[in-house]
C-alpha cells in the first residue's frame, strides 16, 4: 500500500512501546497473550510481503515473551532484520538504548 512506511512506523511504535511497559517478569497468561498478539499480527498485518517475511522470521526465532528485557531485545532484532532488508541503519539493541528510545528518555 501507499502508506507502508507510516503503517510500519506506527506499528513499530506500538510494539516497542508495549514491550517497554511489558511486565519485567511476565506471568504465563500474559506470555500467552503476547505470543497470540505477535502471531496474529504476523497473519493480519496489511502489507502482505511484510507479513510473509515476518511470519518466516518469527518461525526461525520464536518470540521471547518471558519479560520486558527479553521481549524488547527480540523485537529490536526482528526490526533490525527489516532495517537490513531495506538498507536502513541497524539499531543498538542494548537495554540502555532501547529504554532511552522507547521508555524513559536519556538520563540528564
Ligand atoms: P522505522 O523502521 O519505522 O523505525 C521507527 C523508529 O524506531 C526509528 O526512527 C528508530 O528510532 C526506532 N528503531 C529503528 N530500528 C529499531 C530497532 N531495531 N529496535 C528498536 N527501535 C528501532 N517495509 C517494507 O518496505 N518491507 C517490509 O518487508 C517491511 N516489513 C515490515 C514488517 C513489520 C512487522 C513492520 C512492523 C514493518 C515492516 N515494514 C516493512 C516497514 C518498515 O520497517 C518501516 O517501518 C518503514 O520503512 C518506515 O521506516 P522509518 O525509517 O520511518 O523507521
Amino acid at each position: 500500500p501507499a502508506d507502508t512506511e507510516a503503517l510500519g512506523r506506527s506499528t513499530w511504535t506500538f510494539l516497542h512501546t508495549t514491550a517497554a511497559y511489558y511486565p519485567v517478569s511476565a506471568p504465563t497468561s500474559t506470555q500467552t497473550q503476547m505470543r497470540n498478539l505477535l502471531s496474529s499480527l504476523s497473519l493480519l498485518y496489511p502489507c502482505v510481503p511484510c507479513a510473509e517475511d515476518f511470519q518466516e522470521k518469527v518461525k526461525e526465532n520464536p518470540p521471547d515473551v518471558s519479560g520486558r528485557e527479553g521481549l524488547s531485545r527480540w523485537l529490536c532484532e526482528r526490526h533490525n532484520e527489516v532495517n537490513e532488508k531495506l538498507g536502513k541503519e541497524s539499531f543498538d539493541c542494548a537495554w540502555k538504548s532501547l529504554n532511552e528510545r522507547w521508555k524513559d528518555g536519556p538520563e540528564d
